[in-house]
């Protein structure tokens, strides 16, 4: 059993709504997946991250588990290592724009560029997922931005 304590049902909702069911970190909808998504720990739990409400984003399984208890990588570009992503202090179009055709997620900062590498934002699958989204109108998601 692990020991970490459980959120709330309430909070979980509460984070839910939010993030408009949307993954905080690859915009991926909740609301047309099989299984729920998990609740991520900004700050990681194992560094002294709290089950407070500022503290918790949605995540897709493969989100979090990428993510697991970092707090920094590379940034692909310059090597330098640089923050993840932060959903509670980072504005997802500041750091990321969709590709022309919709499909790939592309970091314009370093945290953005760093992130998409570590979490592996336009992994094979999650691609097909948004191509098959996109032809019914389900993806991008409302209020994202596109590359010109
Ligand atoms: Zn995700």
């Amino acid at each position: 059993m692990s020991p970490r304590r459980r959120i709330s049902a309430d909070v979980q909702r509460l984070v839910r709504r939010r993030a408009s069911q949307l993954c905080e970190y690859c915009h991926t909808s909740e609301r047309w997946q099989y299984v729920r998504f998990t609740i991520d720990h900004v700050i990681p739990f194992t560094r002294g991250g709290t089950d407070d409400l500022d503290n918790l984003a949605l995540a897709c399984f493969h989100c979090n588990r990428r993510k697991a208890n970092r707090l920094t990588a590379v940034d692909p570009d310059t090597g330098e290592e640089t923050t993840l992503f932060n959903p509670r202090r980072d504005a997802w179009n500041e750091h990321f724009v969709w590709s022309a055709d919709g499909l790939g997620v592309i970091g314009l900062t370093p945290c953005g560029r760093a992130t998409v590498m570590m979490l592996a934002l336009n992994r094979e699958r999650i691609m097909d997922i948004r191509a098959a989204d996109q032809m019914i109108g389900r993806h991008p998601p409302v209020g994202d931005q596109v590359q010109d």
